[in-house]
């Protein structure tokens, strides 16, 4: 062989090898991808019943294991009959002529008459407030009046009345009150406000439709002065311990607060509001045990025109 024709060979040699290296490692390359792919594909099998059974967001490991066990079957037995109840049946009562009327089962308070149904707050008595024109208005010198009843829990519907001729700015404007538990002379009880709220401002739990210094109404729903306006009450009234419901505690203590719901002209101002004592001017609010109340109208002592009422009514329940 000539020195080229070697030096050929062995070039070719080379090359074969070299080509014979690239086989070699391509093979491995490929046959890595396909154990790869073939991984991957025994997992996504095994994993895809996994993720069907589970929801998205479940916890792993042994917290999914201790996920709750699905609803017990609905019982085959069940009828409609069994959740159906008929006795004691509720009363009749016929409603009033309108929504403002009282409906047979109510008590009157007023109805633009007399005052027959109240007494002076502070010395019991009679009422000295002023009845025209079947409306009753407040007669500030001769202070609050009150029912002669007293009540427990009850729906109570009043209308009152701003003068036109209103005078006087925050809470000397058209001051008065409804005291849903009067439990003493004076202010003494729970008081939801009275108060010309339509265009004079104030402290807001001191305005028209608030518990007096707990709670302010819901919305400003008042009508102009000169205008009827309308509370529509649900009262439920305090528990106290006491000897008469065989309580172990006969202390006074409270065993349930008071809670008050008021519309005010059809518009919900307080919404089952959980009263914290009885409405105070001065100092927080606390409770004193009693057991019924009479409902007290206020004479407040500003100097601005007094207010009138008409219209009151009132339905006990237990
Ligand atoms: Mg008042």
């Amino acid at each position: 062989m000539t020195t080229w024709g070697w030096t050929a060979t062995a070039a070719l040699d080379r090359r074969l090898s070299r080509i014979g290296t690239i086989r070699c490692i391509l093979s491995k390359m490929m046959r890595m991808q396909f154990s790869r792919l073939l991984a991957f594909a025994i997992l996504v099998a095994m994993g895809a019943p996994l993720c069907a059974q589970q929801p998205a967001g479940a916890p792993q490991g042994t917290e999914r294991q201790a996920a709750p066990a699905p609803a017990a079957a609905k019982p085959q037995s069940a009828k409609p009959e069994e959740t159906e109840v008929w006795e004691p049946e509720p009363s009749a009562v016929t409603p009033g002529a309108s929504n403002m009327a009282p409906p047979s089962d109510a008590i009157v308070l007023f109805d633009g008459k007399n005052l027959d149904e109240w007494v002076s707050a502070q010395d019991k008595s009679p009422a000295k407030w002023v009845v025209a024109n079947g409306v009753l208005t407040v007669n500030k010198a001769a202070g609050n009046i009150e029912t002669k009843r007293s009540f427990k829990n009850y729906q109570l519907h009043i209308e009152w009345k701003i003068p036109e001729n209103i005078t006087g700015s925050g809470q000397a404007r058209g001051n008065s009150g409804v005291f849903l538990a009067s439990t003493g002379p004076g202010d003494a009880g729970y008081e939801l406000q009275v108060l010309d709220s339509y265009n004079n401002k104030t402290y807001v739990n001191g305005q028209a439709a608030s518990i007096y210094k707990q709670n302010p109404p819901l919305v400003n729903a008042n009508r102009k002065p000169g205008e009827w306006q309308t509370y529509d009450v649900v009262w439920t009234a305090p528990v106290f311990a006491n000897n008469a419901d065989g309580a172990n505690n006969t202390d006074g203590s409270l065993k349930t607060p008071a809670y008050v719901t008021v519309f005010f002209n059809g518009v919900l101002v307080q919404n089952h509001f959980e009263l914290k004592g009885e409405t105070r001017y001065i100092g927080q609010p606390f409770y004193k045990k009693y057991d019924a109340a009479p409902i007290k109208l206020q004479a407040h002592g500003d100097p601005s025109e007094p207010i009138s009422f008409r219209n009151i009514w009132v339905r006990e329940f237990k």
